[in-house]
Parts: C-alpha cells; sequence; structure tokens
C-alpha cells in the first residue's frame, strides 16, 4: 500500500486540480506535505486561513483575510511558472456558498493549464454535488508506529525520566497509542509522565483510556465490556468446539509457535438465537476488548467518504488487536441486490472489507453475524474470508433444556431445580433461546403482580402465548440443509 506521501507525490504529478484531506492532525499534515514538497521539488506552498488570510507570503500579507473569494483569486492571478500549491483550510464551510463553487469551477481550467493545485484541508468531508468529480479526496493516516517511536524518544529525551524504558515497554506503549493523533498521543504520554514520573507499564491503561474515548467518538465502533460465557450458551456444540480449540490462538507462545492466527467466524441464524451472544462470550473466554462495528455508519456521506470511513474503522480495530471486531448484520447492508443505485458505493465498501479480510495479518478475529445468510452476496461466504460459516439452527429438545436450565439459574440460583425443565423444553418446539428466556421473564411479571414466586405453570401459560419467529418467518430449511451438505456451512 501506497504512503500517504507516496499519494500525495502521483495526485499532484497527475496534475489533480483540487485534493481534499481529512484530517484532524492539521499541524502533522502540514508538516508531512512540506517534507513532500521539499523532497519532490514542488517549491510554492501558500497556506491560507480565513483569519490570517495567505500568512506566508511576504508580498500580499494579509491577502485574502477573511474573504474566501478573495483567496481564490489570489490563485488565480499569482504568476509564476514553478509548481504552486495552495492550502486552503477549513475551506469546506465556503464550499456550499454558490460564488465559492462558481469560482472554484471557473478555476478548473486554469488548475490544469497552470501548475497550480488546491489542497483543502478539513476535519470533516462534505462536497457540494455540483464539485464531486473535481475534487479527489485524499486520507491521511494517522501515526505510523516508526513515527510514535520517534516521538517516544524525543519526550524521554526531553523530560527527566525516572529511570530507563525497557525496549519491551516501549514496544507495549507504541502500540497502545497506534489509532491516536500525535497531539492525543503527546497528551497522554504527558499525563502519564505527570503522573508516574515515567513511562512504564502504568502508561498502558492511561493510554488504552484515551483511546477508548477517541473511539467512541468515532462513532464507528463501540467497546463493548461483556461477562458472558460459552457455558452461557445452550447448544452450538460444534461451534464451541471449534472456538474452545482456538482459546490461546493470540497468546505469545502460539506466535512462537508460528500458529496461522484465525481470521474470523460468520455466524448465521435467525433472529434471538444467541449469535450476538456468542460474539460476547468469545470476547470473554479469549479476554480480547470487544469492539461492535455500527455497519450502518458506514455509509452515507459524499462518494468516497464510504470507503475512508472502512479504512478508517480497520485501522482503529488494528491499533488494538488482538481484539474482537464484530461485525453485527452483516446482511442488513450488503443484501445480494443491484448496488447501482448508490453509485458503487456499497460494492467498494464491501469489496475493502472483504479484501481486508482474505489478507489482514494482524489479529483482528472477526465474527460476523446476519440473519439471513441466504441475501449475502456469494463472495462474502467464498473460502478464504472467513475460516467457517456457522448456521445456528433452532435448538432441539435437548438444547432447549439446556437454555431453560441456564436462564432459570440465572433468575433463581437457589430454587432452579423445582422448574419442570423436561415438560418446558417439549412445549417450547421451534422457540429460539431468546424467546425461551422471554418465557420465564413474563411468567416472572405475571407472579410478581400477584405476589408470588413463578412457577412452571406461569411459564407454560407464556409458552401457550408466544408464536415462535420461526413460524411466522420461516427459513427455507431445505436450502440451509443443502449447504450444510455442500460444506458452504457448518451446523453450530
Ligand atoms: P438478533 O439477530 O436479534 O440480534 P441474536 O441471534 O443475536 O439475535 P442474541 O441477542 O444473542 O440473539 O439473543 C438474545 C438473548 O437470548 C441472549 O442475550 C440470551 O439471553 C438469549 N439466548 C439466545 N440464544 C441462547 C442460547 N443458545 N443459550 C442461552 N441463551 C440464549
Amino acid at each position: 500500500m501506497k504512503t500517504f506521501q507516496e499519494e500525495l507525490v502521483v495526485l499532484l504529478k497527475a496534475r489533480y486540480p483540487i485534493i481534499y484531506i481529512v484530517t484532524i492532525e492539521e499541524e502533522r499534515l502540514e508538516y508531512s506535505i512540506r517534507n513532500t514538497i521539499l523532497n519532490k521539488r514542488f517549491s510554492n506552498l501558500y497556506i491560507w486561513d480565513f483569519i490570517e488570510g495567505f500568512n506566508l507570503n511576504p508580498m500580499k500579507k494579509d491577502c485574502g483575510k477573511r474573504n474566501p473569494l478573495g483567496a481564490l483569486e489570489f490563485v488565480e492571478t499569482m504568476n509564476s511558472n514553478t509548481p504552486s500549491i495552495f492550502i486552503l483550510k477549513d475551506f469546506r464551510r465556503f464550499l456550499t456558498d454558490l460564488t465559492i463553487s462558481r469560482k472554484l469551477r471557473n478555476l478548473l481550467p486554469l488548475l490544469k493549464r497552470e501548475p497550480k493545485t488546491i489542497i483543502i484541508i478539513d476535519s470533516e468531508i462534505q462536497i457540494p454535488n455540483d464539485l464531486k468529480d473535481s475534487i479527489t479526496i485524499l486520507k491521511f493516516n494517522l501515526p505510523s508506529p516508526k513515527e510514535i517511536r520517534a516521538e517516544i524518544l524525543r519526550l524521554s529525551q526531553k523530560l527527566t525520566l525516572k529511570g530507563k524504558i525497557s525496549q519491551k515497554t516501549v514496544e507495549n506503549i507504541i502500540k497502545a497509542c497506534q489509532g491516536l493523533s500525535l497531539e492525543k498521543i503527546r497528551r497522554v504520554l504527558g499525563k502519564a509522565i505527570v503522573i508516574y514520573r515515567q513511562l512504564d507499564h502504568n502508561s498502558i491503561p492511561i493510554i488504552l483510556g484515551e483511546k477508548r474515548q477517541v473511539i467512541s467518538q468515532t462513532k464507528l465502533l463501540e467497546f463493548w465490556a461483556v461477562k458472558k460465557r460459552l457455558k452461557d450458551i445452550g447448544g452450538a456444540y460444534n461451534l464451541k468446539r471449534w472456538l474452545t480449540a482456538r482459546n490461546d490462538v493470540f497468546s505469545e507462545k502460539a506466535l512462537q509457535y508460528n500458529l496461522p492466527i484465525p481470521k474470523g467466524v460468520l455466524i448465521a441464524g435467525m433472529q434471538g438465537c444467541g449469535k450476538s451472544l456468542i460474539a460476547k462470550a468469545i470476547a470473554f473466554e479469549w479476554r480480547l476488548p470487544l469492539l461492535r462495528l455500527d455497519i450502518g455508519r458506514l455509509f452515507g456521506g459524499v462518494v468516497g467518504e464510504s470507503e475512508l470511513r472502512v479504512r478508517e474503522m480497520i485501522d482503529i480495530a488494528e491499533s488494538l488487536s488482538p481484539c474482537i471486531l464484530w461485525i453485527d448484520e452483516l446482511d442488513k447492508s450488503f443484501i445480494d441486490r443491484n448496488y447501482d443505485s448508490d453509485s458503487g458505493t456499497t460494492s467498494r465498501v464491501l469489496a475493502t472489507l472483504l479484501t481486508w479480510l482474505g489478507e489482514k495479518t494482524l489479529p483482528v478475529f472477526v465474527v460476523a453475524t446476519a440473519n439471513d445468510i441466504k441475501s449475502l452476496p456469494t463472495e462474502i461466504l467464498r473460502k478464504g474470508r472467513f475460516d467457517e460459516v456457522f448456521f445456528l439452527k433452532s435448538p432441539d429438545l435437548n438444547e432447549r433444556e439446556v437454555i431453560f436450565e441456564i436462564h432459570l439459574q440465572k433468575f433463581r440460583p437457589e430454587s432452579w431445580e423445582i422448574y419442570d425443565i423436561k415438560r418446558l423444553s417439549r412445549k417450547s418446539t421451534r422457540f429460539s433461546g431468546a424467546e425461551i428466556e422471554q418465557t420465564i421473564i413474563d411468567a416472572m411479571y405475571v407472579a410478581f403482580s400477584q405476589d408470588r414466586d413463578f412457577t412452571t405453570g406461569d411459564i407454560l401459560l407464556a409458552i401457550k402465548e408466544t408464536v415462535p419467529l420461526i413460524d411466522i418467518a420461516p427459513l427455507r430449511a431445505s436450502k440451509i440443509n443443502s449447504w450444510a451438505r455442500s460444506g458452504r456451512v457448518r451446523f453450530a
């Protein structure tokens, strides 16, 4: 993959007229652009912001001050044979103004003719339709491990720290800092130093705390703190065996053993059959952070923005590796349909996600869940994306017994054995795990309102009053069965 600087050089050399760079790290970006320009001899750099105007131009000081149109006129009239780059900060806010967007479009022939490039930098993307085709979006990546290492070195040389930092601690701190901006890294390391007068293992929780906050601000991923265990799941024995065999795959020992890192699993099945429960239990059993992706948030915005968001999501997940990335309701966004209606955004997002799934080298274990596996595009199910595709069917008699037992034990840890679990299981054919749990909760409500404890009879009544979802939305069982016979999916 090309670095930011390499991509920028390509765009500059290919004479892209307007480049839009998204970043929250203005200062680092400026530094990086300056370096690129110096290295590649694009000589002139002019930087504009609303308050100061083009503050780098001594001849025309204050040019374009509080005047975005004036800034564009400067771009137009500036006479030079040497390639020039004009950085316009916060310009997103002016693009919706007709005067500005018209002026930009009028400038396009000139930008192609003369060696001039406009670079808009902003923390968000917002491009009006009439400018979409003329603007190219570029992503400015967060600091690399190398840059973070340099920052740690700089800080430890500048500040007098207690004792020397071991190489291993440096590696761990670098890993914890990945996914944060340089400004945040400086601040959080400063905080750790103020508290402990040292950078050591104590710094890690402080950095991770900061990272949690940053991640929740992106609104793409959510941290989930869970305490579910595989034994809290009734049934799914094949899947549980598969997972148990991979218990220590992310350990140092497994790394030494050269054990291939599992990519992930796709778990399909109707609503309430325990797919989310399994994602949570994997994270807890493997003692890894669980990140839930809000897939809907990947979409929206202007052309190109969704792909940037997928990359951002991948960067964050990888910066937290080893971790579990839970992609819930995969089928909702990627149903097998004609994607033409959204200018190919869905296909491009899917392609980015699938390429990453197939090629990822960092230990991010993906647990994708889907209600309707049949509607998923076939490329998702192709070998090499997930290690296995499991289908959770509705629980059989024995599995229902276990599920009743699990939930009765949860609600009545002392007296759960008084309930006639065998009878309850016989009477709840085709019920999902969630429906079984709900019948117990319904029974509890009724009994509580009558000031008594709930009985097997109350649960039986709740069962009678429930129509299992599978009866309302029957799955084409024959289809799933034939897929299972061909090895495309495995019963969980
Ligand atoms: P959805 O597709 O609606 O998100 P889901 O398949 O992810 O549903 P869960 O959210 O995991 O289902 O299930 C809801 C609740 O039902 C669980 O938190 C759990 O209490 C109970 N449940 C479901 N399946 C099982 C099971 N196999 N064993 C024990 N409890 C279960």
